[in-house]
């Protein structure tokens, strides 16, 4: 048997080799940049991602092209071979395989790098290349923003093509909500411009259907006007006392808070390091000062820090960049829960957070961990502002209010992963359970849709799933008709519909 296999690998490889590999095409053939393994900018870029797990992912070299005409042209070559590659931005993501490879190319987009702004309209393009801190330093002073999430290290392309939560969402939807045009680069290396009239389907698979349909090389969106925001960190000493306050502060403010321009996200961490115990929230308002009252729920239950001050947004997203720990095993993972009413909110809240502190207790022994949970409002405002602007996958409805969980464990011992896979599937598990026992008993309203967000989604969770059905088919349908051959979908990683 193993002498079958063994003479199976070796006719692959004649194979392959007979077909060529993309690299050494490439080189070739083009003078398209493409850098091998001890080149200085395959080191750099290979360390440039969230979890050190993707960064020890190997590709066998690293194209980075500049335009959309060599990215035609390095599908064109991946469609005479069957290599497995990952598309890149920011490598933020940290589940293996979705922005990384192993042995085969890895397309990085980081020299699509341009920012283009019509100062007259708004009307704002840009690469996949950009990180979201250099995107707002490129428009700082412009008097314009655009929709993008709250840390500036996170790249661009990933976070638009999972629609992106942003501390702007109640006012102007998903990120991707923002999105008037793509360029996109389809599996046969034919350059197009979905848009809401030019495939249409395809304009909205784009927005929340992932790495499925081909690669981004341009966002073109409408930017909002913007001067100085207001925003930082507060701090506080974990107790089961700030446990209750923090909660319920946060569930009222998912109900309650009425200014478009005010968002919170509430997180709990612990770590063993320095007996790490605390929460820490971030503040936003999208002005020079919030009006007063905003957020007293958060700041009266006694920070021991507090870094919110009025900013320049380029600021706010540079400043946020401290939560980034490099050299760490990365997991993420999350769940949509129906935001409890005031009855039920002990029992739902301070029970799903019981439920973290049992589970991340438990791997308090692992090597450098750092477990923390994160409480994101997701309020019918965001669903609302998001239907108004663009049809996306998510498609949420604006009758619930609910909230967005995040967890995320950081660990440094790469031999932790498949415990820590473990433990992620306990949390989010455990959470998910909880929420459909709470609903059978009608203490969580049961008409809600509960989507997987997918920039937070652990790659064992069922993100098409957890979409609507009709959601679902549609981008299934649109990938088959771009991509019969299925070169996204068995090459690459990450979710398929
Ligand atoms: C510290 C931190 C903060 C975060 N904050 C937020 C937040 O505020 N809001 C939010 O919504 N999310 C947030 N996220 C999640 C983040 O949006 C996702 O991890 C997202 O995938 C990161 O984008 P990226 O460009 O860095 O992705 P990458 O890891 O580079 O890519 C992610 C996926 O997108 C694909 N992809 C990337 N670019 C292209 C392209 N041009 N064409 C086709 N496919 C492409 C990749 O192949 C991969 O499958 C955060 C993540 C971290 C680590």
């Amino acid at each position: 048997m193993q002498s079958l296999v063994a003479l199976l690998g070796a006719v692959a490889s004649f194979i392959s080799l007979v077909k060529g590999d993309t690299c050494s095409e490439l080189r070739a053939n083009t003078n398209i940049e493409v850098s091998a393994p001890v080149s200085p900018s395959y080191i750099a870029e290979q360390t440039e991602y969230w979890s050190a797990s993707c960064s020890a992912l190997k590709p066998s070299c690293i194209i980075f092209p500049k335009s959309a005409a060599e990215v035609s042209t390095i599908i064109s070559v991946l469609n005479t071979n069957d290599e497995h590659f990952a598309v890149k931005s920011g490598g933020h993501s940290p589940n293996n395989y979705y922005a990384s490879v192993d042995g085969g190319p890895l397309i990085s987009t980081q020299n699509l790098d341009h920012a283009n702004l019509d100062p007259a309209t708004g009307i704002l393009d840009f690469g996949p290349g950009n990180r979201l801190d250099g995107l707002a330093r490129k428009l700082q002073g412009t008097g314009w923003t655009f929709v993008g999430g709250r840390i500036g290290n996170t790249g661009t392309g990933g976070l638009m093509l999972g629609g992106g939560l942003s501390y702007m969402s109640a006012q102007h939807g998903w990120s991707a909500s923002s999105v008037l045009e793509y360029e996109l680069v389809l599996p046969n290396g034919t350059i197009t411009y979905p848009s809401a009239t030019n495939h249409p389907n395809l304009f909205k698979a784009l927005k929340g259907g992932g790495n499925n349909f081909g690669i981004v090389t341009n966002y073109k969106t409408q930017a909002y006007p913007q001067g100085d925001v207001w925003g930082g960190n507060l701090l506080f000493l974990r107790t089961p006392a700030t446990d209750k306050k923090i909660l319920q502060a946060v569930r009222d403010f998912t109900e309650y808070n009425t200014d478009d321009r005010a968002a919170v996200i509430v997180t709990a961490e612990r770590a063993q390091v320095n007996l790490v115990d605390s929460w820490i929230l971030f503040l936003f308002y999208d002005g020079p000062t919030p009006p007063a009252g905003t957020f007293t729920n958060f700041t009266s239950i006694g920070p021991i820090t507090n870094t919110a001050r009025t900013r320049t947004y380029a600021d706010l997203m540079t400043f946020s960049n401290w939560v980034v720990l490099k050299g760490f095993q990365v997991q993420i993972g999350t769940e949509t829960i129906p935001l409890p009413s005031t009855t039920h909110s002990v029992e739902v809240l301070e029970g799903i957070h019981a439920h973290w502190r049992n589970i991340s207790l438990t791997t308090l022994a692992v090597p450098g961990i750092v477990a923390s949970i994160a409480y994101q409002p997701f309020p019918k405002r965001i669903a609302a502002a998001a239907r108004a602007k663009s049809p996306d996958l998510i498609d949420a409805n604006p009758d619930a209010d609910k909230l967005i969980i995040e967890m995320n464990y950081a660990f440094l011992n790469p031999f932790d992963y498949p415990l820590m896979d473990g433990k992620m599937q306990q949390t989010y598990g455990g959470i998910r359970e909880r929420v459909l026992n709470w609903q059978a008993e009608g203490k969580l309203a049961a008409d809600v849709d509960l989507p997987v967000f997918m920039n937070y989604g652990f790659y064992r969770q069922d993100y098409f799933g957890r979409l609507k059905p009709e959601n679902r088919a549609l981008a299934r349908q649109v990938a088959d008709e771009v991509d019969p051959d299925g070169l996204f979908r068995n090459r690459t990683g990450g979710w398929k519909p």
